[in-house]
């Protein structure tokens, strides 16, 4: 896995600091500054191996929990299960909106080192690449969560709506310590308008949603099962009546279907605001998305 750093850093800090807050202008800031803490500690989870199972999330949680308090944050370790807590902290906003979740997983899916040029945890810089297990599922949307929290402190951004962040842990198929935990037993700490977790999706957060990946309806999963049927064959003379040639057939197809993108009334909504808050250019592209020649909304 890889990461191009710059482009990860910049775009998902700007789009989530600007994501439903005020109104404000946000103020010109060092981001070769930020870029650069952004990868500090972006590297620095990924050098934590979080691979679940079976998880022990403990030290990329204190990691956090570390940073967050130097800066003055209150945070909470929430957890059923020592070695893999759940962080949570917040920014308090006026009240006239409801919260802002901001929300990644430590622990990552396993790995096979023996695949992998550089070693997994290593978060070995290369070219312009970050490479790491979890550098993009999920520890960069939880540099990114990370460097939200502190930058909103730092420069004093008032806040219509509270801003929450959830380090999770267990989304890689151990839910019971990590979303479902939370959901069960501490909603008051995480209950929330809109949710921005991985790939930036926006959701409103109610207790309904019991699994991880708390994500609006725009990726929508087909199951297709293919049974294709014909004359056996051999190897060496591929029949257009065999089975398995069909079946390729049939997959090609599939994999050429141009899957149609409509965007949901939240997600609409999140590039709208989006585009009143940016320049013009960047304004122009995020309007584009909405344009009723390109994707539609349902
Ligand atoms: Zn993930």
């Amino acid at each position: 896995m890889r990461i191009k750093n710059r482009i990860f850093s910049s775009a998902a800090l700007a789009s989530a600091i600007t994501l439903g807050l005020t109104s404000q202008a946000v103020a010109q800031q060092d981001w070769d500054a930020i870029n650069e803490e952004t990868l500090r500690h972006f590297r620095a989870l990924l050098q934590f191996d979080t691979s679940d199972p079976p998880g022990r999330e403990l030290p990329a949680a204190e990691y956090l929990r570390d940073v967050l308090e130097a800066e003055g944050f209150e945070v909470e370790m929430l957890a059923n299960n020592d070695e893999r807590p759940n962080v949570v902290t917040r920014l308090k906003g006026n009240g006239s909106k409801e919260p802002l979740l901001i929300m990644a997983h430590t622990d990552t899916v396993n790995v096979d080192p023996a695949k992998w040029t550089f070693p997994p945890f290593s978060a070995t810089v290369d070219g312009g690449y970050v490479y790491g297990r979890g550098a993009v599922d999920d520890k960069d949307n939880l540099a990114a969560g990370l460097m939200v929290m502190l930058e909103l402190k730092r420069q004093g951004i008032k806040l219509d709506r509270d801003v929450i962040f959830l380090a999770e842990s267990g989304e890689e198929g151990a839910t019971e310590f990590g979303i479902e935990f939370m959901i069960n037993e501490h909603f008051d700490k995480i209950e929330s308008e809109f949710c921005l977790a991985e790939g930036g999706s926006v959701a409103r957060v109610n207790r309904e949603v019991q699994y991880a990946g708390i994500q609006s309806v725009e990726k929508i999963p087909y199951q297709i099962n293919l049974t294709a049927t014909g004359v056996a064959g051999h190897g060496s003379v591929p029949l257009q009546t065999n089975p398995v040639v069909r079946l390729a057939k049939a997959m090609a197809a599939v994999a050429d279907w141009p899957s149609p993108i409509r965007l949901n009334e939240t997600t609409a909504a999140y590039f709208e605001r989006l585009a009143g808050i940016s320049p013009p250019d960047a304004a122009a592209r995020y309007l584009a998305v909405l344009d009723p020649l390109g994707p539609k909304r349902i």
